[in-house]
């Protein structure tokens, strides 16, 4: 196989590949460095350390910097993404965590105050909310499923890493098919974005991120509505939902939920001051 690596290819030093790299990505030399060190996974000060490249090493290195040139999210390359605590393993396909879902599981946990024993989490991706429920609530027993193969064999992955498999099970589904039972605490990030709004994603996220696990179909709370009503089959009765939503689509909800006679929810903001969660549950007050 040839590669073609332009000013990458003749040199095996970290300086010049420092060059070559600021220049093929059009960064200055501090954001070359840190990106050489992510995708080669070394603290960024013993970059020059060891200060020449085997030629595979080269090899691989330049590869990356390519795909990451051609708008592949750096989490897909490294396979790494971060979660609070956790440092996850993401997998191609997969949808890669937001830092507003780290807020969510805040807010959460604000909301939460009392020690939730089962938790259901609906289309858990790499296993985030889940992983970090389970961090929160050290006693609580875990169900998180997702609709994606891939997705059940990343979380699996990040479960067995972090030693949870006793309180995190999984589960691969549509929805609540095979699940029984009830729930204190329901969660999910769902897919949420109005269909015509999936063209103004960044090229990143249309071109390499899975469509399913963000499309949420013409009005964008299809999957939220069904979400909800099917959900409330497995609340217990003091129990809680936790839902991330779209900021547009407060209205819609606020209408679904009261032409279900649900009258205990409340929507809250996310850091940017946008409605960004909404929380049904029969012990809180609308707000
Ligand atoms: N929980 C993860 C997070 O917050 O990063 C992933 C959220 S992602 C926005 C939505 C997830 O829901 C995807 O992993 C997708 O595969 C899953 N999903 C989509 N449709 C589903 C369905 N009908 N049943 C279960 N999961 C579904
Ligand atoms: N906020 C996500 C994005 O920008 C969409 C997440 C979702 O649909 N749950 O891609």
């Amino acid at each position: 196989m040839v590669i073609l690596m332009g000013l990458f290819e003749n040199s095996n030093n970290m300086r010049e590949l420092v060059r070559a790299v600021s220049k093929e990505l059009k960064v200055d030399r501090n954001e070359a460095e840190l990106v050489i060190a992510a995708l080669m996974d070394r603290p960024r000060f013993e970059l020059y350390m060891k200060s020449t490249l085997e030629e595979d090493e080269k090899t691989i290195l330049w590869s990356r910097v390519m795909q990451l040139k051609n708008g592949m999210p750096i989490e897909y390359i490294t396979k790494r993404v971060q979660f609070q605590d956790s440092t996850l393993r993401i997998l191609p396909g997969v949808f890669i965590p937001r830092v507003e879902t780290e807020y969510f599981v805040e807010m959460i946990q604000k909301i939460v105050p009392q020690r939730p024993e089962r938790i259901l989490e609906i289309g858990t991706g790499c296993g985030a909310i889940s992983i970090a429920l389970a961090h929160l609530y050290p006693e609580a027993k875990i169900l998180a499923t997702d609709i994606s193969g891939r997705a059940i064999e990343n979380a699996c992955h990040n479960v067995r890493e972090l030693r949870l498999e006793s309180r995190v099970s999984l589960l691969q589904g549509n929805l609540y098919e095979s699940i029984r039972g009830e729930f204190d605490l329901i969660v999910s990030n769902p897919p949420y974005v109005p269909h015509a709004r999936m063209g103004q994603l960044p090229r990143s996220v249309r071109e390499f991120e899975p469509l399913t696990a963000i499309d949420g179909g013409e009005r964008g709370v299809q999957f939220i509505e069904k979400l909800i009503a099917q959900g409330m089959d497995h609340l217990r009765e003091k129990g809680l939902m936790a839902v991330e939503i779209d900021e547009e689509s407060v209205k819609l909800l606020r209408k679904f939920l009261t032409s279900q006679n649900m009258a205990s929810f409340f929507f809250r903001k996310d850091s940017y001051n946008k409605y960004r969660f909404l929380f049904i549950g029969a012990s809180h007050e609308e707000s």
